[in-house]
């Protein structure tokens, strides 16, 4: 019962307001502190827990999303990261629908984020797990798009609603030109393809006045919000409306 969540609003670039959440999980060890998530999913990877890590936090973001959409505080979605050896279990999917109907968790209010290594083990499984998830209700987004090895094909094999623009393109874009036409590139061939695309690490306000310039749908990052928990999510949306974060 260590593990906890943090939440950091994303942002709606044109509609100027919090459209919702990435669910970041958490160890709050007695004897380590608050260890970040860099720290154990691997080693939760390699040691079969990585499972329950996820399931944990999708459960509680079922219940965290309800709440805030009954509230009025989110019109969006929680967006939770699935690892990649989590699509590799053949009884993944049936998990997350027994998961679901345990919880009567409602799909539309959860993005599911995934990276590229799951595609790399087994394309054709992981797309065809995924367009059953979609059909369930749930939003797909490719996170730290650009930093993989078969970009473009795992963009034309993967029904994904949303590309998340890796940031490590994101936080230097302003002084680095290959980052800034990396960031527009990734952007226009999202908005081609008919895909929201996301910009993490918006660290300061130039960079979030550009990213709305290039037209990029959503941004994340310490510019706007930190990850808090969930006692704090109130305060800091409090303080997103009155910062007025376009001037
Ligand atoms: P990620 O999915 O790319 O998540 C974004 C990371 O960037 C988070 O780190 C977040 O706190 C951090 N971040 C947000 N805004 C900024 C910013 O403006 N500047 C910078 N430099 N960083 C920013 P965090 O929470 O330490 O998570 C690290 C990674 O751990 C995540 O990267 C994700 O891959 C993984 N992770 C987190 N929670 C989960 C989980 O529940 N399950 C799985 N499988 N992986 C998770
Ligand atoms: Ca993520
Ligand atoms: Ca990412």
């Amino acid at each position: 019962n260590e593990l906890s969540i943090h939440y950091q609003p994303l942002f709606h670039s044109k509609e100027e307001r919090v459209y919702g959440f990435e669910a970041l999980v958490r160890w709050n060890s007695k004897t380590r502190g608050l260890v970040p998530p860099g720290h154990f999913i691997e080693i939760a990877e390699q040691n079969g827990l990585i499972r329950q890590v996820d399931f944990f936090v999708l459960k509680e973001a079922f219940s965290a999303a309800q709440r805030w959409y009954d509230k009025g505080i989110m019109r969006g979605r929680i967006a939770v990261n699935i690892s990649s050896v989590n699509f590799q279990q053949a009884e993944f999917v049936c998990q997350i629908k027994e998961l679901v109907a345990s919880v009567n968790g409602n799909c539309k209010l959860i993005e599911l984020e995934l990276t590229e290594t799951a595609m790399m083990i087994d394309a054709p499984t992981v797309a065809k797990n995924i367009s059953i998830l979609k059909s369930m209700g749930f939003t797909i987004a490719l996170d730290d798009f650009g930093t993989g090895f078969s970009t473009f094909n795992y963009l034309k094999q993967l029904p994904a609603q949303h590309v998340k623009i890796d940031g490590s393109f994101v936080r230097d874009m302003l002084n680095d030109p290959i980052d800034l036409a990396l960031v527009k590139a990734i952007n226009d061939i999202s908005t081609s393809l008919d895909k929201r695309s996301v910009a993490e690490y918006v660290e300061n306000k130039e960079i979030f006045l550009a990213l709305k310039e290039i037209g990029v749908d959503y941004g994340q990052g310490y510019f706007i919000a930190r990850p808090v928990p969930v006692e704090k999510i109130s305060d800091e949306l409090k303080k997103i409306s009155e910062n007025n974060l376009f001037n």
